[in-house]
């Protein structure tokens, strides 16, 4: 399929040249007349697939009601998704705001408001990953730390002290200036490197034990991508602060910032804000996710789907060693480590009729909606087993 730069849209994004007329389930029917199946649910986004009836009827009620009061008066909807986020997690207060970028910008800045009001002014820096993702905006993109995004926009922020993965690595970076340490539980962008328990619990000491917070970005792996509600939840340590957007919406922007009260306490009227925050039409999205999530058997379901997925994924592995070298992932945040370009393949599985996705190291990326099940999976691995073998044959 050709590529396009539409007119009048900032050439950002070389786009395939098929539009989508509507979807439904895990399924976009385009204006070529043909069914799509959707793996990248707008890259972790539409969790609940394509008009899902529940987020359907959610949002349909409440835009008859009023989109926006604003954050000078009590907004019910708001406080019952900040008090499922905090029930259902590590944290004691949320702020909502409206991308994952702008839940790190806040994450940096209640970080560093912490040490600051605790007296300790000097502990402002943060240690982030290499081959990590924050978003796009200036300070995500210093977190971010990554020269390609970074190119022409200099002076680029300080404040930010960029290393690899290991422990070893992040101790010899901690410093008496150092306040947090921000990580993804799952490289997503990076390549679905899944970070070991004994990483992750490693982490938490080193913050102990230097009174430094652990500031987790769940942007992507966050509300039930990976097969729990929050993807720490599988290394049995608890952050400071976890950033949120992406799924929370179903395919509404909204981001969120949700902390412990240590953090929340130093967030007086006046330190943070947006005029969007928490606008009611994202949180009625918001709680129309949570109500399906929260059903029983959801997130079981959205294991043994991911199983299955693993299962078939690994058989791929077997049958083209040439193309693929392993799985990757968690949950429905699954990937191919490729052997040949990743987006050669992601252009051949378009033309049969699977929408799937890049990553950072030639990773083929998966992100279904959470709704799907084994059946669907197996429509995927068909098209994908035909891609492949095409693939083998072209070569
Ligand atoms: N953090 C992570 C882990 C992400 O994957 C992304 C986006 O891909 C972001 C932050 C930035 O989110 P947004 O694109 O909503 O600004």
């Amino acid at each position: 399929m050709n590529k396009i730069f539409p007119p009048n849209l900032l050439p950002l994004h070389k786009r395939n040249n098929i539009a989508f007329q509507y979807g439904r389930g895990p399924y976009l029917f385009g204006a070529d007349g043909r069914r799509y199946l959707d793996f990248v649910s707008g890259i972790a986004v539409n969790s609940l697939g394509h008009c899902h009836p529940q987020l359907v009827g959610a949002i349909k009620s409440q835009v008859e009601k009023y989109l926006l009061v604003g954050n000078m008066y009590r907004v019910p909807e708001q406080e019952s998704l900040a008090e499922r986020l905090c029930t259902s997690s590590f944290a004691n207060a949320i702020f909502f705001c409206n991308s994952g970028a702008e839940a790190i910008e806040g994450a940096i800045k209640m970080a560093r408001r912490t040490h600051f009001c605790e007296g300790n002014v000097h502990k402002n820096r943060i240690i982030t990953m290499e081959h990590a993702f924050h978003g796009r905006t200036i300070g995500a993109l210093a977190a971010t730390g990554n020269p390609k995004y970074m190119e022409g926009f200099a002076p680029n922020l300080d404040g930010f002290d960029q290393v690899e993965l290991s422990l070893g690595a992040i101790e010899a970076a901690i410093g008496k200036t150092t306040a947090a340490i921000l990580l993804e539980p799952i490289l997503a962008e990076g390549g679905l490197h899944v970070v070991s328990n004994e990483l992750f619990s490693g982490i938490r000491d080193l913050c102990d034990s230097h009174d430094l917070l652990l500031m987790v970005d769940e942007v992507q792996t966050g509300i039930g991508r990976s097969g729990k509600l929050f993807a720490y939840e599988w290394t049995g340590v608890k952050p400071d602060i976890m950033t949120l957007a992406k799924g929370l919406g179903g395919g509404v922007p909204i981001g969120a910032v949700a902390v412990t009260d240590r953090v929340a306490q130093h967030m007086q009227p006046g330190t943070h804000g947006s005029t969007f925050s928490g606008n009611s039409l994202a949180i009625a999205a918001g709680n129309a996710v949570f109500d399906v999530m929260f059903a029983p058997g959801f997130l079981a379901a959205v294991e043994r789907v991911s199983a299955h997925m693993f299962a078939r994924g690994q058989s791929m592995v077997s049958e083209f060693p040439d193309l693929f070298e392993e799985v990757r992932g968690r949950g429905l945040l699954f990937g191919f480590k490729c052997r040949v370009p990743n987006a050669e393949l992601v252009a051949a599985a378009l033309e049969e009729g699977l929408l799937c996705h890049v990553a950072g190291d030639n990773v083929l990326r998966f992100l279904p909606p959470l709704i799907i099940n084994e059946s669907h999976v197996d429509e995927a691995f068909v098209i994908l087993g035909k891609v492949a073998s095409q693939y083998n044959v072209k070569q």
